[in-house]
């Protein structure tokens, strides 16, 4: 094994270091990073962990500043070992370069032996999260019996998560969250950013405090406190959203997971225990499938559909820009209470749980035919977890069914009522869930009837969406609907 290791800015964990014993050489590729318009909380955020990792390391850790990767790896001519990059672009820049010794990916649960060989033995069935994840937890014996049986007499306990907020409240009643206390390493990452600024860079959104973990300690007390504090409610309020709670009973792990600061086999196997303790089956189920099949499926698809899946996906001919409220993250004119609540909370923090990424925004931007690709671009940069890799069979494949079916077998859509169940928006907004013509139309149902109406054609025979399509002939005020406009927000 070469004496040096070259770890790019998301292989900052103990597990991409476990196995050299020589220097860590961590590359800081400007170009790559901020060309284009970061998140300025995810810049700060990512910075500091860059900085704090070479602090941790000592002596034996440099940064190398380099425009970008393949420019490092193009003039870099020593003996190296690096660890599969995640991303097409990053694992061409070493290609064909033979002082680089190349070493399987890892950060991941199954590997991309593993993966390919759960295809091939599929024989053309149809791609399932379900199958994969169920295969996944019996290779790692995760929550099975020795009989290789589901621990708690089923694979999924769907039926008893995803419950509505309780009313009347604004908040969880949970204690306390631990969220990482700043210190000087943090200045100096934003004095940098000032200086790249400085240089041309452009950043978007706030940069208050840093509330996600940047190091390997402060990911282990983040995740402690959430075990502690919102484990037991995790499953029952995924899918829930209160006006004054941001992140719920989420975890707030994805941001240090996917720049490697901790292990997600380790999170899986503690929380595994965790029902030793009492932790409900539900939750623990519902926690561990987050992780071992969603995370682990998306990032295998992203190989697996290989590098021109979002470049070339647009089934629904969605070819509208961004407006400007969102690409610049400005609610100030907007009147829609949940998008107003869940862009203003992105503006904040470069985060918004999971259903606001799917119900909220990227429902309302398929409603409105937003351009994937753009879209792509969009939670990319402006999202502290945001990599390549998260994005193809995220955004591409579950939000906006640019793929037309390859990952799910429907599109991800609904109108006002759906949010009224799960949050509290609806009760403070000037328009109205059921609403779906006139002054007090919600956006939403107003847009979930045109989307049906625009590609009717196409989703007439599928199962899951003809009940949809059928009400079209229902609805009396269709004509007026079609004619107002359902952008507003
Ligand atoms: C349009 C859209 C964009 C998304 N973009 C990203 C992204 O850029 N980065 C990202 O990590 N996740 C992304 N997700 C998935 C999910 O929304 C986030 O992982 C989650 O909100 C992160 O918050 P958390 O750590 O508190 O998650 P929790 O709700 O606590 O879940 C635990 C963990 O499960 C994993 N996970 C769950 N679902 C997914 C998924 N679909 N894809 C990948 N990991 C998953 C994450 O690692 C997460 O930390 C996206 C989902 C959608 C619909
Ligand atoms: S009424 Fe419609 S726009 Fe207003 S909060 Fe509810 S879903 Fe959102």
């Amino acid at each position: 094994m070469a004496n040096i290791r070259i770890l790019l800015p998301d292989q900052l964990g103990d597990h991409f270091i476990d196995d050299a014993p020589g220097q860590i050489k961590i590359l800081l590729p400007a170009k790559d990073l901020w060309r284009r318009k970061m998140h300025r909380a995810k810049a700060q955020w990512w910075l500091s962990a860059i900085l704090h990792r070479k602090e941790e390391l000592g002596k034996r850790c440099e940064i190398i500043e380099c425009e970008s990767v393949a420019e490092f790896a193009n003039s870099f001519k020593e003996k190296a070992s690096v660890i599969a990059p995640t991303s097409f672009h990053n694992r061409k820049a070493f290609m064909g370069k033979d002082n680089f010794e190349k070493l399987p990916s890892r950060g991941f649960v199954t590997s991309e032996k593993d993966f390919a060989n759960w295809i091939s033995q599929r024989a053309g069935k149809k791609l399932r999260l379900e199958d994969f994840y169920r295969h996944a937890r019996v290779m790692h014996s995760v929550l099975v019996d020795p009989e290789d049986q589901p621990v708690g007499g089923a694979w999924n306990f769907d039926h008893d998560n995803r419950l509505s907020p309780p009313k009347n409240v604004t908040k969880l009643n949970l204690k306390p969250a631990y969220y990482p206390v700043e210190d000087k390493i943090d200045e100096l990452a934003r004095k940098k950013i000032k200086e790249y600024e400085r240089k041309g860079y452009v950043f978007v959104g706030k940069d208050d405090k840093r509330e996600f973990a940047a190091t390997v300690s402060e990911t282990k007390k983040v995740f402690k406190n959430f075990i502690e504090t919102r484990l037991n409610q995790f499953g029952p309020m995924e899918d829930a959203s209160l006006t004054n709670d941001w992140h719920m009973s989420h975890s707030l792990l994805s941001a240090p997971m996917n720049i490697g600061l901790i292990d997600p086999m380790f999170l899986i196997k503690s929380v595994e225990k965790e029902l030793k303790n009492g932790a409900p089956i539900a939750s623990v189920e519902g926690f561990i499938r987050q992780i071992m099949g969603w995370r682990d499926y998306i990032w295998h698809l992203y190989w697996y559909f290989g590098e021109d899946y979002v470049k070339d996906n647009n089934y629904l001919k969605a070819n509208n820009k961004l407006p400007d409220w969102l690409a610049n993250l400005d609610t100030k004119n907007v009147k829609a209470n949940c998008l107003k609540t869940v862009v203003s909370d992105l503006e904040q923090r470069a985060w918004v749980h999971h259903i606001q990424r799917l119900m909220m925004l990227g429902n309302w931007c398929m409603q409105q035919a937003i351009n994937p690709q753009e879209l792509v671009d969009f939670f990319d940069r402006l999202f502290i977890d945001g990599h390549p890799w998260v994005m193809a069979a995220n955004v591409i494949g579950m939000s906006q069914y640019a793929d037309g079916g390859k990952m799910s077998t429907k599109p991800y859509t609904s109108g006002g009522s759906y949010i009224n169940k799960m949050s509290n928006f609806c009760g403070g907004c000037v328009y109205k869930p059921d609403v779906r013509v006139g002054e007090q139309a919600c956006p939403f149902t107003a847009g979930y009837w045109k989307f049906l109406n625009t590609h009717k054609d196409k989703f007439a025979k599928n199962p899951r969406m003809s009940q949809g399509v059928n009400g079209l002939k229902r609805l009396k005020d269709l004509n007026q609907l079609l004619k107002e406009k359902s952008n507003t927000i």
